[in-house]
């Protein structure tokens, strides 16, 4: 089997909202368990390429590859099957529930299961459940969100919402990671700790993940890859260093 470079690849993307184009031709490729940053001032058009490769929005240009197959004309639940899970930037979480049934629901998806099978004799259900549990437990100690467990998502304080939030698309069983600004509203200290765990389970799991994030100190130290998205295009790409050094970056960008 040939080996696959890419987890994903969107090529010359363009995305209109009426006269805004928020995506003007934008290309980015995300190589196999690479940890890829993506920067870029308000309103550069982030998210929407989050949506484009997640499936969210279908681009009116461009085609998105992901694991090496075009998926540009296969919703986003299909996009999901394939390994693609993402946070989105505003924090979605199902407030109602606790935070282990919110950590469960990402299990469920990954082991394809309905807890009611367990009701209908299905005789697998119930160790598979038993795994999912233990799987939802184990992610509740990394993230630190144990002792939530039974606490209703939507009281949790934002940093703890936010690592539920992550804990569920770990859950799922995610070859790609799509975080849109895990740090965003966290103070200094839960950012360093986010950004240290995601570092962790990028290097121990071999997790692909490409990030959205304002934090440019953090995306330059913990990143392989870095783009500058800016009005819709791609202005910079390279290692943290190549873009730290890129004179129309620091003008523009870095401020320096
Ligand atoms: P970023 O995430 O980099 O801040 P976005 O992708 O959210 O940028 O937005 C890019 C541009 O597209 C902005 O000008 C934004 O106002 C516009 N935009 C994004 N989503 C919509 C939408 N659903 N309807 C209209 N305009 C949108
Ligand atoms: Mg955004």
């Amino acid at each position: 089997r040939p080996e696959i470079a890419n987890a994903a690849e969107a090529r010359d993307v363009v995305v209109s909202f009426g006269a805004v184009h928020a995506l003007d031709g934008a290309s980015i490729r995300i190589p196999n368990e690479s940890m890829v940053g993506l920067l870029g001032p308000n309103g550069a058009g982030k998210s929407t390429l989050f949506d484009v490769i997640s499936g969210v929005r279908r681009p009116d240009q461009g085609t998105v590859s992901l694991f090496g197959t075009d998926v540009s004309t296969q919703p986003a639940w299909d996009r999901a099957k394939l390994g693609v899970a993402r946070t989105f930037q505003t924090t979605r979480v199902m407030a109602d529930l606790s935070v282990g049934d919110n950590l469960l629901a990402g299990a469920y998806q990954r082991i394809g299961i309905h807890p009611l099978r367990f009701l209908a004799g299905d005789p697998r259900a119930a160790a598979r459940l038993r795994e999912a549990e233990e799987a939802a437990w184990a992610a509740a100690r990394l993230l630190d969100i144990d002792r939530y467990w039974n606490e209703r998502c939507g009281t949790l304080e934002f940093s703890a919402r936010r690592r539920a939030e992550i804990g569920r698309c770990l859950l799922s069983g995610p070859r790609l990671l799509l975080l849109d600004e895990p740090a965003a509203g966290l103070d200094p200290a839960s950012s360093v700790a986010l950004f240290s765990l995601l570092k962790r389970l990028h290097a121990d799991l071999g997790l692909t993940v490409l990030l959205v994030e304002h934090y440019v100190k953090a995306v330059l130290d913990s990143c392989d890859l870095v783009y500058v998205l800016a009005e819709g295009r791609i202005l910079a790409e390279g290692t943290p260093a190549e873009v730290a050094a890129d004179p129309e970056v620091q003008a523009r960008y870095l401020g320096t």
